[in-house]
């Protein structure tokens, strides 16, 4: 094989799938501005996609949300970010937060309650991961498998009253178990030194 001038070879998996797009019959090679305008076109989609504004449900009342700003919703005028209300805000409390950057929703709308069990559901979630009991990816597993929910839906953020209250439970029993089993290797310890002294 070699290589032309102005032609480029498609050897990772992305390059192959532009060229699947760019391919006519019997066409083997795509020009490298061809692959460049896909790329960049990809990189467009992808903003696109971040900025797109998500048409969702409010799951209290059913009505649809609306992106506003933070800054409205908690009179903080530092606050930058962009929340989707429930449409029938305030009469409906019901918002979420969306990811740094993006109009992506953190999870589902939820109402005062709800936020605040999952604000402390992630706390000792985060909680148990960061005692390096497991990795922060073990934990997402670990999450998932305790609701038998495949791994793009173990977040929070879409969880219900049950879930949050489940999860605070397990994440408890995590760290009740490791204490203990950290108590029993400080007695072991503790043995080791007397034996030694
Ligand atoms: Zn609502």
């Amino acid at each position: 094989m070699h290589m032309q001038e102005g032609w480029l070879l498609c050897n990772t998996e992305n390059r192959k799938k532009l060229q699947e797009k760019t391919r006519l019959p019997g066409k083997t090679r795509v020009y490298s501005g061809e692959i460049k305008k896909l790329e960049v076109n990809s990189v467009k989609k992808k903003k696109q996609k971040k900025t797109a504004q998500r048409q969702i449900k409010c799951p209290v009342c059913g009505a649809m949300a609306v992106l506003r700003p933070a800054a409205e919703i908690y009179r903080d005028p530092y606050r930058s970010d962009q929340l989707y209300v429930c449409s029938n805000y305030p009469k409906c409390r019901c918002y979420v937060g969306t990811h740094p950057g993006t109009n992506i929703p953190l999870g589902t709308l939820a109402d005062g309650d709800l936020r605040n069990l999952r604000i402390q559901a992630h706390r000792k979630f985060d909680s148990v991961w960061r005692s390096r009991i497991m990795s922060r990816e073990s934990a997402y597993c670990w999450m998932a498998d305790l609701f038998g929910i495949p791994l793009r839906e173990a977040h929070i953020g879409l969880f219900g009253e049950y879930r949050c209250r489940e999860l605070i439970r397990a994440c408890d029993q995590v760290l009740e178990n490791c204490g203990k089993m950290k108590g029993v290797k400080s007695h072991e310890n503790d043995g080791v030194s007397e034996t030694a002294c």
